[in-house]
């Protein structure tokens, strides 16, 4: 066995009465690692989540935590603290006395746990905030309070499921880096489920993407989003231009460009859909000679602050249209708007033909 797996999951199975949410599910967390589960609604991360705190328990499979397999182990003798989307908070108890929750059924001694809330409320950037209730405090800070309650007995394992979704924009972002930040100082193993893409992009050390009960992927963040290994990845996480195209002689044609395709060739040709994502169609610099390149006209532009979602066409795409990236100084010096021409490139080797 790999000593750094910290949680193996094997063929995990999940029923609910005919329907199947989970199945055949296999995994590998290393210890201290940040994985973030990463799919629709409905996908079965929770469900996922839940089956490891025990909370569900799955048809078939195991779980196995630190070399021991917890498979069947009720939730209280799981080592896991565990964050909700709600703010699962006791109403009626104080922060303090939320945050020593569990550490008063492990029934340690009154001083020792008054240390250790102080310590936790401080670590989560709220120190002096024990006498408060939950009523008292932004949806935000509950958050806070709930990760200083779920680390309180120092688990080898936090979950989270889903901590951000319930907070606006602004706190998301915020709570999102606070979390990394502590996750790294502790070196805590931590599972996220999010439906956010750009949530599991900028915190995790790995992402699973799941769909319809199963494992689409397993990557890094960059992995996941520069080599989808389906086009449901490419086209969950990211933008993406979806053209047809046809393989045929070693290349790539699509409308009146012919890229040069490194795929598997068997000698017959066949139609695919190419996936390309907005920044890997270049305005400039684009230089005489340049290959891949090819005149289109801007069709609409969304503005979004620094940089805007351009809609062009162009007859070399055989009618098909695209969206690329271009910043708002771009626009403005090249005197671009609707109706404009516009000279582009493509990077063939960002191009992924499924
Ligand atoms: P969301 O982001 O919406 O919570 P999810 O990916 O976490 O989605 P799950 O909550 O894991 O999805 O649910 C997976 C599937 O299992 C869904 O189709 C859901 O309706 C179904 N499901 C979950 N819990 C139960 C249950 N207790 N009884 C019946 N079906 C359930």
């Amino acid at each position: 066995m790999n000593q750094d797996i910290f949680l193996k999951l094997r063929h995990i199975r999940k029923e609910f009465g005919a329907f199947t949410a989970l199945q055949d599910i296999n995994l590998d967390i290393r210890k201290g690692e940040f994985v973030c589960f990463l799919g629709p609604s409905g996908c079965g991360k929770t469900t996922l989540l839940r089956i490891i705190a025990g909370l569900d328990v799955q048809t078939s499979g195991q779980v196995h935590q630190n070399g021991k397999d917890i498979s069947r182990l009720p939730p209280a003798l799981r080592d896991y603290g565990i964050v909700f989307q709600s703010y699962a908070l006791f109403p009626n108890l104080s922060v303090a006395d939320n945050v020593a929750y569990g550490l008063v059924n492990r029934k340690t001694p009154k001083a020792e746990a008054a240390k250790r809330v102080t310590e936790l409320v401080k670590l989560v950037g709220l120190p002096g905030s024990e006498k408060k209730y939950p009523s008292q405090l932004s949806g935000g800070q509950q958050q806070r309070i709930a990760l200083a309650r779920a680390l309180a007995t120092s688990p080898g394992l936090l979950l989270l499921d889903e901590p951000l979704s319930a907070l606006d924009a602004l706190e998301r972002v915020r709570l999102r880096q606070e979390i990394r930040a502590l996750q790294q100082k502790l070196g805590v193993t931590t599972i996220m489920v999010t439906h956010d893409q750009e949530e599991a992009l900028s915190v995790a050390d790995c992402i699973v993407v799941m769909n319809h009960g199963v494992i689409e992927q397993v990557g890094t963040p960059l992995e996941i989003y520069r080599e989808p290994a389906s086009p449901f990845v490419a086209d969950f996480v990211g933008k993406v231009n979806v053209m047809p195209a046809r393989v045929s002689a070693g290349a790539l044609r699509f409308g009146a460009l012919c890229l040069p395709y490194h795929g598997v060739m068997d000698g017959v040709d066949r139609d695919v859909k190419v996936y390309l994502r907005p920044e890997d169609v270049l305005a400039r610099p684009i230089a005489d000679g340049d290959a891949h390149v090819f005149d289109a006209t801007l069709e609409k532009i969304e503005f979004l602050g620094s940089f805007c979602h351009v809609h062009v066409s162009s007859p070399a795409l055989g009618g098909h249209k695209l969206t690329v990236y271009l910043s708002l100084n771009f626009l403005s010096e090249q005197s671009l708007q609707i109706g404009s021409t516009i000279r582009l490139k493509l990077l063939p080797e960002r191009i992924k033909v499924f």
